[in-house]
Formats: C-alpha cells, sequence, structure tokens
C-alpha cells in the first residue's frame, strides 16, 4: 500500500514518546500535534512508550509522560503499547529481512568500521555519520556477528513527501549506508522497531519533529521491504534552545508544567504557527483545556486538513 492508499484507510496517529525523560516544551510540540491532526481528521490516537534503548530510559518517566498528557487533555483511545513488550514482532522482522537478504550479520566494531573508511580515504568530518563501508554485506568471513544491518544498495534517489516540508530527497546508500536494525549490544533499533510498530497498529499518518525527517527513507524502505503500508508524513518545527540547538534533555530542557496546562498547550500552539481561536479571540481569553483543545483542532483543520475538521470530540 503506498501513502495514497494509507489516505483511504481510517485515520490512525500516534504519539511515540521515548522515556528519556519528562515531556518538555519541543515533545509536548509533537503531542499536541500528532493529537490535533489526528482530531482534525476524525482518527484515533494512540501513545506509544519508545523504550526499546533500556540505557537511556529514565526511571519513572514513562509514567510520568502519561500524567503529563492526560494534564494537557490529551488522551490515547486506546491502551498506550510498549515497544519494550513488543520483542517478538522484531524478531519475526528480522528473521524475514534476512531471509530474503535485505538484511544481513554485521561482525565490525565502531573501531573496525573507522578502520575501513579510512583505508578507502574516506575521511568523515567530527560527529558526521559514519557510513558502513559494506565490509560484511558478503558474510562475516568467519567473525561473530554483532549487529545487524539493512541493505540500502542503489537506493540513491529516495524521494518523499512531507506535508509540511514538501518534497524530500536523500540518497540511502551515499548519505545513510546499510544501517543497524539490531544494536551491537543487543537492542532493538529505533528504525526497526517504529517501522514494525506502525505497521502493526495500522498507523496511517506520522506526525512528529522535524529532528527525525531523515530518518523517513528508511523506515520507508523497511516499510517496503516488509510489506508494510506508508503513512502520511507530517514533521512539525521545533523548539530550539536559546543557542539554536534543538531542544532535549541533554540540552537542559525543563519538564513541562502541567499546573498550567493551558501556558504549555499555547507555547506549543506557536511553535506550530497556529492562531487558535483567531476568529474569536474572546473565546480564548479564559477557556478550560477543552474548550482551547476544540478551537485549536478547528484551526489546525483550517490549516493542514482538506477534509473540514471535526469540532466538539475530545
Ligand atoms: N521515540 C522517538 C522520540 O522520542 C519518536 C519516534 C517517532 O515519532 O517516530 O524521539
Amino acid at each position: 500500500m503506498s501513502a495514497a492508499d494509507s489516505r483511504l484507510a481510517p485515520y490512525r496517529g500516534r504519539f511515540a514518546p521515548s522515556p528519556t525523560g519528562p515531556l518538555h516544551a519541543g515533545s509536548v510540540v509533537a503531542a499536541l500535534a500528532s493529537w490535533l491532526d489526528a482530531r482534525a481528521h476524525r482518527g484515533q490516537w494512540l501513545v506509544r512508550i519508545e523504550d526499546t534503548d533500556t540505557p537511556r530510559c529514565a526511571a519513572g518517566a514513562a509514567a510520568l509522560i502519561l500524567r503529563q498528557l492526560a494534564c494537557l487533555g490529551l488522551q490515547p483511545d486506546e491502551p498506550v503499547q510498549w515497544q519494550s513488550k513488543r520483542t517478538l514482532h522484531y524478531e519475526a522482522a528480522l528473521n524475514v529481512l534476512c531471509a530474503k537478504g535485505h538484511a544481513y550479520g554485521c561482525a565490525c566494531s565502531r573501531q573496525d568500521i573507522e578502520r575501513a573508511l579510512a583505508a578507502a580515504g574516506q575521511a568523515r568530518e567530527r560527529h558526521a555519520m559514519a557510513v558502513y563501508p559494506g565490509t560484511c554485506r558478503a558474510g562475516t568471513q568467519g567473525r561473530g556477528v554483532r549487529a545487524w544491518r539493512a541493505r540500502v544498495q542503489g537506493m540513491n534517489d529516495w524521494r518523499w513527501h512531507d506535508r509540511r516540508l514538501g518534497s524530500q530527497q536523500q540518497d540511502l546508500e551515499a548519505q545513510i549506508g546499510d544501517f543497524v536494525i539490531k544494536r551491537s549490544d543487543g537492542l532493538w533499533a529505533y528504525q526497526l522497531a517504529v517501522v514494525v510498530d506502525d505497521g502493526l497498529q495500522g498507523i496511517t499518518h506520522v506526525v512528529r519533529g522535524e529532528d527525525l525527517a531523515d530518518n523517513t527513507p528508511r523506515q520507508q524502505h523497511l516499510q517496503n521491504l516488509l510489506g508494510l503500508p506508508t503513512p502520511d508524513y507530517l514533521h512539525t518545527a521545533l523548539v530550539l534552545s536559546p543557542d539554536g540547538q534543538k531542544l532535549s534533555k541533554q540540552t537542559g530542557a525543563q519538564a513541562v508544567d502541567v499546573h498550567d496546562p493551558l501556558h504549555a498547550l499555547r507555547a506549543a500552539a506557536r511553535v506550530l504557527e497556529l492562531e487558535v481561536g483567531g476568529d474569536n479571540p474572546a473565546a480564548v481569553e479564559e477557556p478550560t483545556v477543552n474548550r482551547w483543545l476544540e478551537l485549536a483542532i478547528e484551526a489546525w483543520g483550517q490549516r493542514w486538513c482538506r477534509t473540514a475538521p471535526a469540532l466538539g470530540r475530545l
């Protein structure tokens, strides 16, 4: 099923936080945008806790995120899913990819990769991603498998459409290379888990932060290899820290103060350039959270949905 077909399926969107810390101003933007898009399309909105990267998960963060969402009036329509409970699905997908020759075991350590790149004269800039040189594509030559990679040879002109960013293009082979789907520490890589879950949960629309946009071709490639439908994508603007970095726990983002949910929601709406209650400013002076959300659905629908927004359903 292509992106065009996915629009025919009933709308199912999701918010998929990694529980590395509480919701902050940046993650509220993704939560609110995905919720508004689902509501404006009269669709379902799911929450999935992406807790595969256990060393980065903070104790209690998932429960806190769910409480924060509830205080913001953003309630999922189905029970929350936890990636840590879905590993059998990821295992099955890896087996399919390997059986079809789309994935392979890789024995290379980070140093092996650096050495192979240096030997091939492919010095890279500090912090730039190392594009895997393909050492184990034809087998590990008796070395033990550490990680599993998906092949991207020949994927040189991946084109896709983002509802906000417009046409996008990536050379998967040159810019990304065969990418890890199961890590050397035995953990499932985000790319595989997100694709398997979006597919099995019937997600038709992905709305998330722009920092994740360049993952989309990898995910669409995996969807194709696994015979899963490709959702529609909308990547939102990001909240930046004062020094221009993406707001994150690492850049010192503060937990959102849910004692004043309207303040947090209004700040997120500003990032999304949504004029909530634009036609009726009096309506947004002292609204309840639910009333504000109703007006936000209307504003979102006018901006991003071709069909009329659904009003009155929270
Ligand atoms: N878990 C990812 C994050 O918190 C988001 C995944 C996604 O929306 O595809 O950054």
